[in-house]
C-alpha cells in the first residue's frame, strides 16, 4: 500500500511517498521559495513540480496505485474531530475556517485543490493539527470570555501539533509497554514552534497553544504566554498598529527576540561564549517547559510519563536535563549518562524505577498523516 503526502506550507510543498506499514520512505523531497523571486512562480507550479520529481523517481503516478493522498491541514476548528475523506464540501469548510489560520489554512487548501484535480481517481484525505485536541473537555478550551462574543467568533483553545502528539503518544506507550488507553503522559513537542500536552488514557486533555499557535511556551521566534494587556499597552503606549503586534509576537520575539538567534543550537554557542542574554533566554525556555510540566502533572495526577519530541526535544540534552531539574519530589527524574547518550531511537532517559519515566521519542507526522489516511480510506 502507497500513500502519497502533501504538507503544504506558505512558501513550500513537502512531500513522501510512503508504505505506512514500513518505516522506509518510497520518495520523498521539498519544492521550497513558491512565490519569491528566484523560486517558483506558485502553488500551482510547485505542485507540478513535485509530480515530475515523483515521477523521475519512481514512474507514472498512475501506475502507482495509490491508496489516497494525505493532506497536512493546519486548522480543522471544532468541525473536524476526525480525518476526513474530501469532497467540495470539505474544501468549502477548510477555507471558511481560514480566518484562524490565515498563513497556513489557504496554501494547505490550495495544494489540496490542484492535487485533487491531478488525481482525481485516487481518494485524498485531509489530516488536521487541531483534531487530536477535539477531545478536550470545556474547562480546559474555554476562555474566560464573554460567552456570547466567544461563541459568534469561535474564540476557545484548539491546540496544535495534534498528528505529532497522536503518534509520538502511541509509541510511547509501546516503549513502555502499556495500553494507550490506560497511559498518562504529558508531551513536550519542541521544534521550531513548540507545545505541552496532558494526554490522559490516549486522548488530549489539556494543550498549551490555543485559539492560534502563539500561546504557551516560548518559540523560536513566538512569544508564547504573555499578558494581553500588554498588547493594549503596545498599541496604546508604543503606538504600534494590530499587525505590527501580530509581527512583533509571532516573528521577531522569543529566543530570536530575547537573544539574537531562533535556533537554540547558536543559543547555547552564545551562552557558552558568555553572553548573558542567550543564558536568560535560555533558562527562560526551560523554566516555561517546567511551569507547564508542573500544571500538566495537576491535571493528570497519576502520570506515567515525560515525553520529548521534535527538533529540540530529540536532540537536546541541555534542554531536556535543565527543564526537568529539581523535580525529584514530584517523581520526575532525569538518568544524565542515559539522557546525554540519547539517540534517534524512542528510549527511556529516567533511572530504573523512576515513579514517572521519562522518554524521548521521535516524531513522524508523515508517517502519522499516511496511516490515518489509509485506515479511512481501507474502512
Ligand atoms: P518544525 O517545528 O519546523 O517541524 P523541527 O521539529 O524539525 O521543526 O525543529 C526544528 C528546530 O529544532 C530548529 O529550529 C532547531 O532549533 C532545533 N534543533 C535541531 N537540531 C537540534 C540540536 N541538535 N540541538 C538543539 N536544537 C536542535
Amino acid at each position: 500500500m502507497t500513500v502519497l503526502v502533501l504538507n503544504c506550507g506558505s512558501s513550500s510543498i513537502k512531500y513522501q511517498l510512503i508504505d505506512p506499514m514500513g518505516p522506509s520512505r518510497l520518495a520523498k523531497g521539498l519544492v521550497e521559495r513558491i512565490g519569491e523571486d528566484d523560486g517558483v512562480a506558485d502553488h500551482a507550479a510547485a505542485l507540478r513540480q513535485v509530480v515530475d520529481e515523483l515521477e523521475n523517481q519512481c514512474g507514472p503516478l498512475a501506475e502507482l496505485g495509490l491508496a489516497a493522498v494525505g493532506h497536512r491541514i493546519v486548522h480543522g476548528g471544532d468541525r473536524f474531530a476526525e480525518p476526513v475523506l474530501v469532497d467540495d464540501g470539505v474544501e468549502n469548510a477548510i477555507e471558511e475556517l481560514a480566518p484562524l489560520a490565515p498563513l497556513h489554512n489557504p496554501p494547505g487548501l490550495t495544494a489540496l485543490r490542484l492535487a485533487r484535480r491531478e488525481l482525481p481517481d485516487v481518494p485524498h484525505v485531509a489530516v488536521f493539527d487541531t483534531a487530536f485536541h477535539q477531545s478536550l473537555p470545556p474547562v480546559a478550551y474555554t476562555y474566560a470570555l464573554e460567552r456570547s462574543v466567544a461563541e459568534r467568533h469561535g474564540v476557545r483553545r484548539y491546540g496544535f501539533h495534534g498528528t505529532s502528539v497522536s503518534h509520538v503518544s502511541r509509541a510511547a506507550a509501546r516503549l513502555l509497554e502499556r495500553d494507550p488507553a490506560d497511559t498518562n503522559l504529558v508531551v513536550l513537542h519542541l521544534g521550531n514552534g513548540a507545545s505541552a500536552t496532558a494526554v490522559r488514557s490516549g486522548r488530549s486533555v489539556d494543550t498549551s497553544m490555543g485559539l492560534t499557535p502563539l500561546e504557551g511556551l516560548v518559540m523560536g521566534t513566538r512569544t508564547g504566554d504573555i499578558d494581553p494587556g500588554a498588547l493594549f499597552y503596545l498599541h496604546r503606549e508604543a503606538g504600534l498598529s494590530v499587525d505590527e503586534i501580530d509581527t512583533l509576537l509571532n516573528r521577531r520575539s522569543g529566543l530570536l527576540g530575547l537573544a539574537g538567534a531562533n535556533d537554540l543550537r547558536e543559543v547555547h554557542r552564545r551562552a557558552k561564549a558568555g553572553d548573558a542574554e542567550a543564558q536568560l533566554a535560555r533558562e527562560l525556555y526551560c523554566y516555561r517547559i517546567r511551569h507547564y510540566v508542573g500544571a500538566y502533572l495537576a491535571v493528570l495526577g497519576r502520570t506515567h510519563a515525560i515525553v520529548f519530541t521534535a527538533g529540540v526535544g530529540e536532540n537536546d540534552s541541555w534542554v531536556r536535563s535543565h527543564s526537568l531539574a529539581g523535580l525529584r519530589h514530584l517523581g520526575v527524574e532525569v538518568d544524565h549518562v542515559r539522557n546525554s547518550f540519547a539517540t534517534s531511537r524512542a528510549q527511556i532517559i529516567s533511572p530504573d524505577g523512576a515513579d514517572v519515566a521519562v522518554l524521548v521519542v521521535p516524531t513522524d507526522e508523515e508517517l502519522e498523516i499516511a496511516r490515518q489516511a489509509a485506515e479511512l480510506t481501507a474502512g
